[in-house]
């Protein structure tokens, strides 16, 4: 007899950690952890997620038809070809139960967000990791890792935790040199930050081809990261095996009735956008004048990179400001040992940051 035993490769599987939250304390702390917004959330979403709470009673509109309504209007895409789901985690990993099998593999870059190659684990799949030129993706290297086991691309476009992106271009060059079976998943969660104009977020490839589908989240931009909304864009038999694979009610009441009201108020969006620009360039400025390496980011995020000395180094540095209350992201689990991600927070935040930077690496430091 043994004992219950789980499916090849999930207990290969390092469970994913969250950005540290700070510790309950009289300090005013700063959570710059987790790429949430700076500005919170819409206030017209949390109106509509109050009001949502007359009708818990009652189950959720499982087709999601208003909010996909609603994305179609705000992104000019057709709404049949939209999956919500509970986060934009939920689309990824669908996409990989339904497509990817044990023994197959999937690819992303080395720095690529990690949570493709949990889900390719937890499918008793292996994850290829393409390297990066200037910590950025290159379609050349993805090209090579690329067999006749490989069922998915992942692309994070721009990426997390680098903040870099490739222009809509190499994504077009990547896609034209796959195989038409391998599918190509552009995650763009960040695409409502990107201000530059050889950026394209996917949904325009989505159209033209049926083998990409591209994600999106509320968690970002929209400050809604603890509702877990996020959706998917599909070529229409790809929508049709994501609607039969997830759970029927996949997203909550509460979820649906915020993302409507949060699309409606794009002044919201709009102004997050722009106060993220003003304090990423701040910060970016800051950093500079310490004498900091920094990767220049189009994000919510900056990775910032440490020189190996005692005190000053990333994980020193990390431990002196949670113990002054400022959460950042270690980047251990990504093998960039030497470097922090600090997510753009709200202005006393970012101020209280570069303080106690100045502390360790300033003139008088
Ligand atoms: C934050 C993030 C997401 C969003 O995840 P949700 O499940 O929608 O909260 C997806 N991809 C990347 C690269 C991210 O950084």
């Amino acid at each position: 007899m043994t004992n219950p035993t789980p499916q090849p490769g999930i207990l290969d599987i390092t469970p994913y950690v969250g950005g540290a939250a700070p510790a309950p304390s009289e300090q005013k702390t700063y959570k710059m952890s987790s790429n949430e917004s700076a500005l919170g959330a819409s206030p017209k979403a949390m109106g509509a997620y109050k009001a949502a709470s007359d009708s818990l009673y009652l189950y959720p509109d499982g087709g999601a038809h208003e909010l996909r309504a609603k994305i179609g209007e705000t992104y000019g895409i057709d709404p049949a070809q939209i999956v919500c789901g509970s986060g934009s985690d939920e689309i990824l990993q669908l996409l990989t139960k339904a497509y990817v099998g044990v023994g197959d593999n999937i690819i992303q870059t080395q720095y690529g967000f990690l949570v493709y190659a949990l889900a390719a684990k937890s499918c008793g799949a292996e994850a290829r990791f393409a390297p990066e030129k200037n910590l950025t993706a290159d379609v050349d290297e993805i090209l090579k890792l690329v067999d006749e086991r490989t069922r998915i691309v992942f692309l994070a476009n721009p990426n997390n935790p680098t903040g870099t992106y490739i222009p809509d271009s190499e994504v077009r060059r990547l896609r034209e040199a796959l195989r038409e079976d391998i599918l190509l998943v552009i995650d763009a969660a960040y695409a409502e930050y990107m201000e530059v104009p050889d950026y394209a977020s996917g949904e325009q490839m989505v159209d033209d081809f049926d083998n990409v589908v591209m994600t999106r989240t509320f968690s970002k931009i929209y400050g809604l990261g603890g509702l877990r909304l996020g959706w998917g864009y599909c070529p229409a038999p790809i929508a049709d095996v994501l609607n039969r694979v997830r759970g029927p009610f996949n997203v909550n009441a509460g979820a649906l009735a915020a993302g409507v009201a949060a699309l409606e108020d794009q002044e919201f969006v709009d102004q997050n956008r722009s106060f993220n620009r003003e304090e990423r360039d701040w910060l970016a400025q800051q950093f500079g004048g310490l004498g900091l390496e920094f990767v220049p980011s189009h994000c919510n995020f900056i990775l910032v990179k440490f020189p190996d000395e005692p005190g000053r180094n990333a994980n020193d540095i990390l431990d002196f400001l949670k113990s002054e209350g400022v959460m950042v992201r270690d980047m251990g689990p990504y093998k960039l040992d030497e470097w922090l991600r600090i997510s753009i927070g709200e202005k006393a935040g970012n101020r209280r940051l570069v303080e106690l930077l100045s502390k360790r690496f300033g003139n008088d430091g």
